[in-house]
């Protein structure tokens, strides 16, 4: 019986930590061990020494729920070197997939750059940086891996944000170009690098861009612009799968605001329930997830 593979970029700490370990859990709950294949799910992180400590961690913990048995059981947990802003890198990560396992059941895309340009003054190089990993990063990643990404029964899950809505935008004509059910890759590209060059131009707020975030602080700004783009991202490789009968679901995750490194000590939310959603995007049955490109927050689709 071959395996179910999974795999979470950015899964040293944080959410992307908790979905690994809760994709585990979750699966041993919900089969036989005798019966159903093993889940194998790849703890990627762009540091080997941070993903490898955290691999053992995590393998610790599930060994104590008896989650991970010595043969056999229902989950193994690999480690995987992957820095989604690099091409070769992640072609090789996804040499070694394809060479071991051939093909991916559910991709993840949870890695993400965020507070690290708090206290920043807003500039270009917060904005080509955050976009660079928050939205290339991961549209680059999805694409190299999209041909060894099982069809039929693939599924592709993003993670935004809540700062990713289309209210984020204070211009109507922007709100209707990246919510557009024909907008295209390229238009998408050309919305994101506009963004990138009015900033550099210094004449964003004038383009309708935010000009102020969430608390309004300015590392925001980007943050928010690139979270929106991958929710555009997701509805848009929703309709191109759609279009080209490709049984490959894709959805995309507001997670809320939860206790890591990136949403501070005073949210709400423990990582654990931030990986609430996806892990239930990625094993459930519920034929709610048959309508591609969905935006969802605890477990529920909701409007972008
Ligand atoms: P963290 O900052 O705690 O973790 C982010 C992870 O992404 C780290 O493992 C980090 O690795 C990794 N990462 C960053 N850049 C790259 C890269 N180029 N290649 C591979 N990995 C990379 O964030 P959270 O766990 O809080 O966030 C997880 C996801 O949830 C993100 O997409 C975030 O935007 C989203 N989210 C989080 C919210 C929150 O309140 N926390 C709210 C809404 C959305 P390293 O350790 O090497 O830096």
């Amino acid at each position: 019986m071959s395996s179910v593979i999974a795999i979470v970029t950015g899964a040293n700490k944080g959410i992307g930590r908790a979905i690994v370990r809760n994709l585990a859990v979750e699966y041993s709950k919900s089969i036989y061990p005798q019966t159903t294949p093993k889940l194998v799910i790849y703890l990627t992180s762009r540091d080997v020494s941070r993903g490898m400590a955290t691999l053992a961690e995590v393998t610790r913990e599930l060994e104590d729920k008896k989650v991970l048995e010595a043969e056999g059981g229902p989950a193994e947990i690999r480690f995987g070197e992957l820095d989604i802003t690099d091409s070769t890198s992640v072609n090789n990560f996804k040499k070694t997939v394809q060479n071991v396992c051939g093909e991916v059941d559910i991709l993840i895309n949870n890695a993400a750059l965020g507070t690290e340009f708090q206290g920043e003054p807003f500039s270009y190089e917060v904005v080509e940086k955050t976009l660079k990993t928050n939205y290339f990063g991961l549209k680059n990643m999805t694409e190299l891996f999209f041909p060894i990404i099982k069809n039929p029964g693939g599924r592709i899950i993003n993670l935004s944000s809540g700062l990713g809505r289309l209210a984020a935008l204070p211009s109507k004509s922007l709100r209707n170009q990246f919510s557009s059910q024909d907008l295209t890759q390229e238009q998408l590209d050309r919305l994101v690098n506009k963004f990138q060059n009015d900033v550099r131009a210094g004449v964003y707020a004038e383009e309708g861009w935010p000009t102020s975030g969430m608390n309004k602080a300015p590392w925001t700004i980007a943050y928010n612009v690139s979270k929106l783009a991958v929710v555009a991202y997701t509805k848009l490789l929703a309709r191109r799968l759609d279009k080209e009968g490709i049984m490959i679901n894709t959805h995309v995750v507001d997670p809320g605001w939860v206790r890591s490194d990136m949403g501070g000590e005073n949210a709400p939310l423990s990582v654990d329930q931030g990986a609430e959603t996806p892990v239930y995007l990625a094993l459930t049955q519920d034929k709610a997830i048959e309508i591609n490109g969905q935006f969802w927050n605890k477990k529920k689709p909701i409007a972008w």
